[in-house]
């Protein structure tokens, strides 16, 4: 393929992926945007394989055959739980790979460089293996953390911003140590650097609590993008450098998004400042909830939902777990056929990834225009009868608003409290990602509907349809339980 054919290839492989960015950014059209940036990646590849550099096509084949089975087996396999912990083990890749390439660019130094350039092109190698090596093993330890192999709780070493510092000041000397120095004397410097950069990685993420986590994982999103853009720097690759640009840039902005949604500094999440005491075990507050929780059953659920004439339901991570989106679509289906408004409100961080929620309730069927982001249906609580707590928890406590001691205190959360009736689907009384306490389980106008959701939502379902059926029938049964921090 020529180099001006490959120049338009890569031309119309950016703009598609800029089209797939606007086409993700709104859940009517995140199809197209998803068959823009395949699209867009198919071209790229096929352009990159044809072009004038590219001509051992035996080792080409032999690299991406296994991989693009291996990927393919992966993604097909993983639950939508489990999608944050692939994404972060996929983002360790793209860290592994810019450091890779930043240390074969330097052992084979592109003869016709001279002078300044070979002085920018040696900051490039240097800059990429850095940002290479710290998302490297902070993905790593932010898959550990999402997989329960690592404990999520922070690690709060003594003088631990010291330590970075020193880390990055380390790091900046053996930067100077470097420039100029031709392959491979230089590459004393840039191994120290990687294993200084690696460390970095694993304390950065090892420091942030596990309320954080969000933010973390789309930060490391954020840095795969510069690692992959610096790597198409070192390559002189214009596509490397839009993409990793274009993800880099639109991972701030979310991990930016997010931090807003979650009332924390960006620049102390990174240094690890607020995931203090916010690990799954958190430090108990100081208004622990204690007392009464009062169970209900499928029965009076469904007398509740029968008497509303307006319902939020709010999901969580525990509709996911269940897989309990298509039974909540049909109920949401058959109160609507009633006349019944009802809405979802989706917290920014629900579930396990940003979206999650939305997701789940598209692949369900659920009309885009009745699932409304937190911020959209906060005030309508007060005006709700009966609000539909689907497996979500810290993002529906309280003690975010109430209790400056608590660990999550100052993330908005949904306001679901301020309904006339709540009732809450779960397992037990037990707490959330965060490991907070949660208030809600005992106020007076709520009550919990234990047990699996999709098993209660299914058989609520049945209920709804058999009293339809009939033309009535209410039951009503309430149960008190005694329940103490130590019954959970
Ligand atoms: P939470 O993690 O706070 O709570 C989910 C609840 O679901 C649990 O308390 C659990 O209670 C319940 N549950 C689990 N399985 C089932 C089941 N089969 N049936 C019924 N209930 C079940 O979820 P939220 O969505 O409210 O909050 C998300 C949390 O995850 C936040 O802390 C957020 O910061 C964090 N996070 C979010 C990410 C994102 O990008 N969105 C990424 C990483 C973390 P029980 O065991 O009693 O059933």
């Amino acid at each position: 393929m020529s180099q001006n054919l490959l120049t338009v290839a890569y031309i119309a492989a950016s703009a598609l992926f800029i089209l797939s960015l606007g086409g993700l950014s709104n859940q009517e059209t995140a199809r197209r945007g998803n068959l823009f940036g395949i699209s867009g990646m198919l071209i790229a590849f096929v352009a990159t394989a044809l072009s004038p550099n590219v001509s051992a096509y035996g080792t080409l084949v032999a690299v991406i055959l296994p991989g693009a089975i291996i990927g393919a087996i992966v993604a097909s396999r993983v639950a939508m739980t489990s999608m944050p912990e692939l994404v972060a083990i996929l983002h360790s890749f793209v860290g592994m790979a810019a450091v890779l390439v930043g240390i074969a660019n330097y052992l084979q130094a592109e003869q016709s460089l001279t002078g300044v350039e070979v002085t920018i092109h040696q900051l490039e190698i240097f800059i990429g293996v850095f940002i290479g090596a710290i998302t490297f093993t902070g993905s790593v330890v932010a898959f550990g953390k999402l997989r329960a192999i690592i404990s999520s709780k922070p690690l709060t070493l003594p003088a631990r911003h010291l330590l970075n510092l020193a880390m990055l000041g380390g790091s900046v000397w053996l930067g100077y140590q470097f420039m100029g120095l031709e392959a491979p004397s230089g590459l004393q410097p840039l191994l120290i650097m990687t294993a200084i950069a690696s460390v970095l990685g694993i304390h950065l993420v090892a420091a942030i609590g596990g309320a954080d986590m969000p933010v973390v994982i789309s930060m490391l999103n954020s840095y795969s993008g510069w690692a992959a853009a610096a790597a198409g720097f070192m390559l002189s690759n214009d596509l490397l450098i839009i993409t990793g640009a274009l993800v880099g840039s639109s991972g701030a902005i979310l991990s930016y998004i997010m931090c807003n949604a979650m009332n924390r500094s960006f620049i102390s999440v990174i240094l690890g400042g607020f995931g203090e005491g916010a690990g799954a075990s958190a430090a108990p507050s100081s208004t622990q909830p204690a007392g009464e929780a009062t169970s209900t059953t499928v029965e009076e659920a469904v007398e509740l939902l029968q008497d509303a004439k307006s319902v939020i339901i709010v999901p969580g991570y525990g509709m996911a777990v269940a897989q309990a989106q298509h039974p909540v679509s049909d109920i949401t289906k058959s109160l609507r056929q009633k006349g019944v408004e009802v809405r979802f409100g989706i917290h920014p961080v629900a579930g396990r990834l940003p979206g999650h929620m939305n997701v789940l309730l598209a692949e369900a069927n659920v009309p885009y225009d009745i699932v409304l982001e937190m911020d959209e249906i906060n005030e309508d609580f007060p005006k709700t009868d009966l609000v539909l707590v689907i497996g979500a928890n810290d993002t529906v406590n309280p003690s975010a608003m109430e209790d400056p001691g608590s660990p999550i205190a100052g993330m908005p959360v949904l306001e679901v409290w301020k309904a006339t009736n709540v009732i809450v689907m779960k397992r037990s009384l037990s707490s959330g990602y965060a490991g907070v306490d949660n208030p809600l389980f005992y106020k007076e106008n709520t009550k919990m509907l234990f047990g699996d959701a999709k098993k209660n939502v299914t058989a609520i379902l049945g209920q709804l349809v058999e009293s339809d059926r009939k033309g009535g029938g209410k039951a009503h049964t309430t149960e008190k339980v005694l329940v103490s921090s130590s019954a959970r």
